[in-house]
Formats: C-alpha cells, sequence, structure tokens
C-alpha cells in the first residue's frame, strides 16, 4: 500500500503519522536525530520539548485550552501522552519532558504502520504523499531546497529559553509554594523580593553581558517571548508588571504580596528541576550565574541548563498554503508545524493533525478538510492561509481574537469565551460527524 512520508519527527510529525497510522495506512517518518543534532534539541527521541515543559491552560476559556479540548476531540497523541506524564502546575498542563518523549517515540514505534527512518533528508521528495514537518530548526541543506520551492521568500526571528535550576541548590527557606490567586494545585514554587532586593536585581540585569547573535535582524524578537534582560530594559518596573509580577501570590509568612516575584516551574515529575517562568535570556552563562543569583533562594542555585538564544525558521505561508495544509504548487505535499508560522508546541502539533487527516483523505479520494474559523484550530489555519502583507505575517499562537467574532458582542470576557467555546466545540462535532472523520 502507498505510504506517507513525514519529514521531522517533532510535535507536528508525530501528530500527523498518529491521525494516518490509526487509520491503517503506512507512514515513514523521517527524524534526523540523533544522528544529524539541531542547535537546541539534547535528545534523539522523537517529540522533544526544546524549552518549557508546560503546554499551558487546561481550562477551555483560554484559548490554549480550548486548543487542547480540540485536539483531543481529534484523538491528538501528545495531549493522550501529557495526560499520562503530567507534573503538577496549577491549572497548566506541564510534563516530565523526559518520560513524554519517551513514551510518544514507544508507542510510535510499536505501531505496526510506523515506520520510524533516522536520516537527514536534504531533498523535496519528487513523489508520493509528502508532510514536511522539520519545525524551527530546519536543517540548513533542506531549508535551501525548502527556498528553492518556496521562491526564497523565507522570514526568520529569535527565540530564547529560559534556565533550569536544580532544586537541591535552593534555599527553600526563603521560597513558598502558591499557584497564582490560588487557582490548581500549588505547583510553583515562589521567590519573593523587596523592593531593595528587585531595585539591585534589574539593575544589574541591564547592566549584564549578552551573547551576541550570529544571525543577522536579531532584533526582529517575537513580541510575546521578550528576553528579560531586554524587558527590563525598557523601564524600572516593566518585570514588576510582566513575569515578575506579584498579584495573587501572597507570601504566606506575611500575608502580603511581595514587592516583585520570579515564579519557578516544576520541570520533572520527581521535582528535582525548576525552570524561571519568563525568563528567556541572551545573557552569557556566567553572567547569568551571577544575575540570576541575586533573587532570594537562588542563592546557590545550580544552573542545569542556561538560557540561550534561537533562530526559528518559519515561513509566509499565505502565499503558498491552503487551509488543507496542501502546498498550492504541488497538492501532494503538506507542511505542517511551526515552520507555517503558529508559533506553540500545541499550535504546532495541532497542524499536524490536520495534515495527516487530510494527507489520508487525499491518498483515499474523500474530500479535504477545512476546519471552520469559530474553531481554534479552524482559526489558526485560516491565520496562516489567508492574505496578509507579508510585513505583518507573525507568527501566531492560539487566541480568541482569530476566531469568527459573535453575533451580538459581549462585554464580560470570560461568559464570551465561555460562549465562542461552546460554539466551536460544537462546530468540530458537526464537521466530525458530516465528514466521518
Ligand atoms: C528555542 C525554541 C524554544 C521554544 N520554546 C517553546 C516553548 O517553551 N513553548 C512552546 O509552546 N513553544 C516553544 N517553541 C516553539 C515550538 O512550539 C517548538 O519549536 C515546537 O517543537 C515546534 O514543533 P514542530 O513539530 O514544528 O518542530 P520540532 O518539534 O522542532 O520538530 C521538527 C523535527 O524535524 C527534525 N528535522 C529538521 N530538519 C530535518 C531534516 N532535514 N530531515 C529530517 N529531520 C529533520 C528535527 O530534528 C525535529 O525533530 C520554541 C521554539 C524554539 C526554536
Amino acid at each position: 500500500m502507498i505510504s506517507v512520508k513525514i519529514i521531522g519527527g517533532g510535535l507536528a510529525g508525530c501528530e500527523a503519522a498518529w491521525q494516518i497510522a490509526k487509520r491503517k495506512v503506512p507512514v515513514e517518518i523521517y527524524e534526523m536525530r540523533p544522528i544529524v543534532m539541531t542547535p537546541v534539541h539534547r535528545t534523539g527521541y522523537l517529540a522533544e520539548l526544546v524549552c518549557s515543559n508546560s503546554f499551558k491552560s487546561k481550562e477551555i476559556t483560554n484559548a490554549s485550552g480550548l486548543l487542547k479540548e480540540e485536539m483531543r476531540i481529534l484523538d491528538s497523541l501528545l495531549l493522550k501522552v501529557a495526560e499520562e506524564t503530567q507534573v503538577p502546575a496549577g491549572t497548566a498542563l506541564a510534563v516530565d519532558r523526559e518520560m513524554f518523549s519517551k513514551r510518544v517515540e514507544e508507542i510510535l514505534s510499536q505501531n505496526p504502520y510506523v515506520n520510524i527512518i533516522r536520516e537527514e533528508i536534504k531533498d523535496i521528495p519528487k513523489e508520493g504523499i509528502v508532510i514536511i514537518a522539520t519545525g524551527p530548526l530546519t536543517s540548513p541543506d533542506f531549508s535551501r531546497k525548502l527556498q528553492d520551492i518556496l521562491d526564497a521568500e523565507f522570514l526568520y526571528f529569535y527565540d530564547a529559553v529560559s534556565p533550569i535550576v536544580s532544586a537541591d541548590s535552593l534555599n527553600f527557606d526563603k521560597l513558598y509554594f502558591a499557584s497564582r490567586y490560588g487557582k490548581g494545585e500549588e505547583g510553583y514554587l515562589n521567590a519573593p523580593l523587596n523592593e531593595e532586593e528587585y531595585k539591585r536585581f534589574v539593575d544589574e540585569l541591564v547592566k549584564a553581558e549578552i551573547v551576541e547573535s550570529h544571525f543577522e535582524g536579531e532584533e526582529k524578537f517575537f513580541e510575546g517571548c521578550l528576553p528579560i534582560e531586554v524587558m527590563a530594559k525598557r523601564g524600572i518596573d516593566t518585570l514588576r508588571f510582566g513575569p515578575m509580577r506579584p498579584v495573587g501570590l501572597p507570601d504566606p509568612r506575611t500575608g502580603k504580596e511581595p514587592y516583585a516575584v520570579v515564579q519557578l516551574r516544576p520541570e520533572n515529575k520527581y521535582k528535582t528541576l525548576y525552570s524561571l517562568v519568563g525568563f528567556q535570556t541572551r545573557l552569557r552563562w556566567l553572567e547569568q550565574k551571577r544575575v540570576f543569583r541575586l533573587i532570594p533562594g537562588l542563592e546557590r542555585a545550580e544552573f542545569v541548563r542556561y538560557g540561550v538564544m534561537h533562530r526559528n525558521t518559519y515561513f509566509y505561508a499565505p502565499k503558498f498554503l491552503e487551509p488543507t495544509l496542501q502546498f498550492k504548487k504541488d497538492r501532494r505535499i503538506f507542511f505542517a508545524g511551526q515552520i507555517i508560522g503558529v508559533e506553540g508546541y500545541m499550535e504546532s502539533a495541532s497542524t499536524g493533525i490536520v495534515a495527516g487527516i487530510n494527507a489520508y483523505r487525499l491518498i483515499k479520494g474523500k474530500p479535504l478538510i477545512i476546519f471552520p474559523e469559530d474553531t481554534m484550530i479552524g482559526a489558526l489555519l485560516s491565520y496562516i492561509s489567508s492574505p496578509i502583507s507579508i510585513n505583518n505575517y507573525q507568527p501566531m499562537n492560539a487566541n480568541f481574537g482569530l476566531l469568527t467574532p459573535l453575533n451580538k458582542p459581549i462585554k464580560d470576557k470570560r461568559l464570551k469565551h465561555e460562549i465562542m467555546a461552546k460554539r466551536a466545540l460544537e462546530s468540530l462535532y458537526d464537521i466530525i460527524k458530516r465528514f466521518n472523520i
């Protein structure tokens, strides 16, 4: 039987493979790791999480929560595994990163319809049905081939990774467990700073040395993921109203909200590792040690992974892709994942589900599915495939602003999201039924 070739065994590639294999069509996943590594991945496992271990909110009134609910309805492999390997993180879904990737790989490698081939693909396959899901760190040789078929219309931007510290190097006498506003489990560890400590910290942060990038255009940071030192340079209070905001996090020892707070999130099931939430950075490693150790409780912190700066590759999808994720110039090729200009683990994975379903339907001669714009998945795909000026094309997270507006405007944000979420799920069930997905 004809098999589908998937290039890239990351988040999108694994979801696509699962959707095809579960429908009993053979699939080959070509993954270059561990033979050829990217600058960021650290293992050879499929579906490795390169930075945070969080898949964000579980609540469907949150855009990310709604996206996950839609993915669950579409039988997402990654969500199933995430639930199996989760670690406490309040109202967010966070996982033990190593258990997560190992388990995804285990499930796929045990599936009789899946063949995992460890090889770097350097050219676009000339025949057969292909899903390209090589991600933001697509190998340079393959990027060059993509530039040929995409008329060299690539865009680049930069992302940053937060540092991770070991739990046993922290001074727990100075820290406290709490989730913001007491919502969900008390998964976060909090480091409170008084005014003097905060000002000294910001002062040192803005003076600290950064790593110079080897890439051009590094100023084009993704606004939603600014390096901590760039935020600090925008004003003395910027961090206090951003990643270090203390609201909803009273210190149980004083009963009061501190002047500022650094939140630490468990990175593994055993809570032996914690990441500094929102502390993505370009500081030199020694500078990270010096400056981040000024945070109370982190004076002797051991950094098991430093924050680093990375290039992120994506292309101007509206010119090239249908909302089915088919490549307009050659309809046997699909694209999925971050490379198409979605931003985030679940956003990338959800497009893998769509590419997988549609690749299967193409083989079977069934009509391809365009997910409705009142669903979060459909809205994301509409964004990446709708005409928009090349200068305004920014990678996009799931958000309610992308969904078809309600007929009657509703002021109360929570109520509005509740209604939109309900509508999205009804719409998704409807399309599943109509197309027998
Ligand atoms: C540094 C960095 C940090 C990020 N942090 C976060 C975060 O904290 N939270 C979040 O939600 N999102 C984050 N993202 C964004 C994004 O969600 C992830 O990059 C996500 O992994 C993208 O999924 P993907 O499937 O598109 O790509 P990937 O998961 O990267 O999968 C692509 C796969 O293709 C393989 N590959 C590449 N080229 C070839 C080739 N030529 N042949 C064969 N295999 C190939 C790669 O090895 C990789 O396994 C981050 C991105 C970057 C770059």
